[in-house]
């Protein structure tokens, strides 16, 4: 008998974890009883624990769906709440201790909650059995209790108490039976008392006889019978075993046995069934065993009902695709690997070139607009004075006709310029773009891959990419400052080499050019049209050449007729003007015949950078090809293995389930699997239980 009531339990565990539908489950032992009825002593005492919890404000607020297992081959008594995930607790004061504060957590305004606690408690002591602790009723209202929550505990209890589930109805023997709110309950929901069962606490605080008076009540009578019990945790025991993990089990009997047997001629032979909590526990068996067996049938058609319901569903909606937390992400990954090796096919050294020339395009642009390209203003003005720096001024105009004297300057400026670009920091510079175009790209894949849905993923990648380009290009950038550094002292340009820079930078200039006549143009727009614009220049012009000269400095507050605001707007209009009469000089220059060779790179600063430039940008996109790609190439999808497979159950649970489609999938998958295991089961108990009736009529 006691397998089959163990694998009942089972089954009805199974159900729970399925969940979802109300009916789908197995009936189960409800306990009420109003507060201070004893309804914990009696609970604790089958459990042979304090776990419950306790204290003069105490009120239980959830559902508690115990569970207990008997274990008869080990010694180990513990607890475990299932959905929790806190692993096994020996300490039953710590059990309690959680009960208190998943209690506590209800908020104040809800007062109760019908969102069940699971506890399972495994001991070799228990019994197998599956009771729902409910919160008891309140007789006397406290007067910092919300007032509705006895209504409402009054409402939870009532939902439990519906057939098929068994009530066992908690009742003080020192309060008249009449009084007692747990029967009253159960009488209304179970007129004919056929699957209530009574249990009479504190039988030693009433006269034996009247006590056992009650136990016979006939005002209503049970068909599972009232049995009479004292749960009192004797003193002595209560401080001995305060530790938590004792077994008072043992304390309790004694205690209750000494009563019962102190009265023989009441509580004799032929009314022996009616006391004591091992009886109780006998009977809780029983009639569990036979309730669940009862609706075995039912529960079964129930299920397979379900089942038919979710396979229709599978075949339609997923077309029979199976899927898993684990098989999700497995996919995901192996896809995103998948694209990161195209990815990685398509970006090598030619890109890295593109990438890192570009930025030193922008570099040598900067260098001469800084060195070459400013408007020499002091030497159109020669009365302004020689000042150090001076020299420098020279216009660029003068450069193809240079003096022989002059040229010393030219060179120095040029050496100057080709200095300031090699001592760039070639070695982070051309190792940062690439790094960041690297992880540029890999958010373009994320973007477009399955992790997309994946707040979680997204980070995990791109931590992963960060962390490992983060380490390479520290060692990457040294090692390539080093190889760049013979650039540092000298830089030879052959005519190949040259003539490539000039086509180079030639075009290059000429987009310059065009963005400046298009950046021009919205600065006429702005100040009014052409004819406004120049009318503004025209004035601009004569006071910076000193034909005009303005009081209070240079117009701030506004002059010749013009707003401020117009005056700022024509400067900069006038900027782009020269920039693009200096880039048109420039291309006429170097298209000339002047920088047709290497030997008048003097002449020539645009073309002799940008050769320089692009020799930079061979080493690096060398060195950046075998060292930052194929190492990162290398490390990315490793480290991409080690932490997606690494990851435990639950996270890739959370991951999978972050996509609503992908849960809904997943639930489908499951609940179908948990419906199919669960009629297995099914199955098997009906073969067990076909096998005891032979065995039982047999013998
Ligand atoms: P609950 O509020 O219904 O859970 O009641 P408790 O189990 O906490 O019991 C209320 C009080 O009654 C406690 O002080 C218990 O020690 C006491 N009590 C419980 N059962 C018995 C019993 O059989 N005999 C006596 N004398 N006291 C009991």
């Amino acid at each position: 008998m006691m397998m089959l009531t163990r694998k009942m339990i089972e089954i009805r565990s199974l159900l729970q974890t399925i969940g979802q539908s109300e009916s789908l489950t197995l009936p189960s032992i409800v306990v009420v009883g109003s507060q201070s009825s004893g309804k914990s002593s009696v609970l604790e005492a089958i459990v042979g624990h304090e776990f419950l919890p306790k204290g003069s404000n105490m009120v239980t607020r959830r559902p508690i769906e115990l569970t207990l297992v008997n274990t008869p081959k080990s010694h180990a008594e513990y607890g475990e709440f299932p959905s929790l995930g806190l692993g096994k607790i020996t300490d039953f004061s710590q059990i309690q201790k959680t009960l208190t504060d998943l209690n506590l957590a209800v908020p104040e305004r809800d007062c109760v909650s019908d969102d069940p606690i699971q506890l399972r408690i495994s001991s070799p002591n228990v019994p197998d059995l599956s009771l729902i602790d409910l919160p008891g009723y309140i007789q006397v209202e406290a007067f910092d209790q919300p007032s509705d929550m006895k209504v409402k505990i009054e409402e939870l209890c009532e939902k439990y108490i519906q057939p098929p589930n068994v009530i066992l109805a908690i009742s003080a023997a020192d309060v008249d039976l009449a009084n007692s709110t747990a029967l009253r309950a159960s009488r209304r929901v179970d007129p004919r008392g056929e699957r209530t069962i009574g249990v009479v606490t504190k039988m030693d605080l009433v006269d034996p006889n009247r006590g056992a008076q009650i136990l016979n009540d006939k005002n209503y009578p049970l068909r599972l019978g009232y049995v009479g019990v004292v749960c009192k945790i004797p003193h002595e025991s209560k401080s001995l075993f305060k530790r938590g993990s004792a077994n008072i089990l043992n304390a309790i009997l004694k205690n209750e046995s000494a009563y019962f047997n102190a009265h023989p001629d009441v509580f004799g032979d032929q009314s022996r069934m009616l006391t004591g909590t091992p009886n109780l526990r006998k009977k809780l068996m029983h009639v569990l065993e036979s309730t669940m067996s009862a609706s075995l049938a039912s529960t079964s058609e129930k299920i397979q009902h379900e089942l038919a319901e979710a396979t229709y569903e599978f075949k339609v909606q997923y077309n029979e695709r199976s899927l898993s937390a684990e098989s999700y992400l497995a996919e995901a990954l192996d896809a995103f690997k998948h694209s990161f090796k195209a990815f990685s096919d398509s970006f090598g050294r030619k890109e890295v070139r593109e990438i890192v020339k570009r930025e030193l395009d922008q570099q040598v642009l900067n260098l001469l607009a800084q060195r070459y390209w400013n408007k020499p203003v002091e030497s159109l003005r020669p009365r302004d004075g020689i000042e150090d720096g001076a020299p420098l001024q020279q216009p660029l105009e003068a450069l193809p006709k240079a003096k022989p004297e002059d040229m010393a300057l030219w060179n120095l400026k040029l050496d100057a310029s080709t200095s300031t670009l090699t001592k760039l920091g070639i070695g982070r510079l051309a190792t940062g773009v690439t790094a960041q175009s690297l992880q540029e790209s890999i958010q373009d894949l994320l973007k477009g891959s399955t992790f997309n849905a994946h707040p979680f993923a997204i980070k995990a990648i791109t931590d992963a990419s960060e962390s490992i380009l983060r380490d390479l290009s520290f060692e990457t950038s040294d090692e390539l400052e080093i190889c760049v550094k013979p650039y540092k002292y000298r830089v030879e340009v052959d005519a190949a080499t040259w003539k490539k820079g000039r086509d180079n930078v030639t075009d290059i200039l000429k987009g310059e050019l065009e963005d400046c006549e298009t950046a021009f143009r919205c600065a006429e727009e702005t100040i009014g049209g052409r004819r406004k614009a120049k009318d503004v220049l025209t004035f601009i012009d004569r006071v910076q050449s000193g034909e005009l000269f303005l009081e209070g400095g240079d117009g701030v507050g506004g002059a010749g007729g013009f707003s401020s605001a117009l005056l700022t707007k024509g400067r900069e209009a006038l900027f782009l003007r020269d920039r693009a009469d200096i880039l048109r000089m420039r291309l006429a220059a170097i298209k000339s015949r002047q920088c047709a060779s290497p030997q008048n790179k003097y002449h020539c600063p645009e073309v002799f950078l940008d050769a320089v430039a692009g020799q930079l940008t061979t080493t690096a996109d060398l060195f950046l090809d075998a060292e930052l790609l194929s190492k990162f190439y290398y490390q990315f999808p490793r480290k991409l293995e080690t932490e997606f497979r690494s990851l435990d159950e639950g996270t890739i649970e959370r991951f999978a389930r972050e996509d609503p489609k992908i849960r809904r999938h997943l639930d489908l998958v499951r609940r179908k699997e948990g419906l199919e295991h669960v009629l297995k089961e099914m199955e098997g108990l009906r073969l067990l239980e076909v096998r005891e009736k032979r065995a039982q009529l047999a013998g």
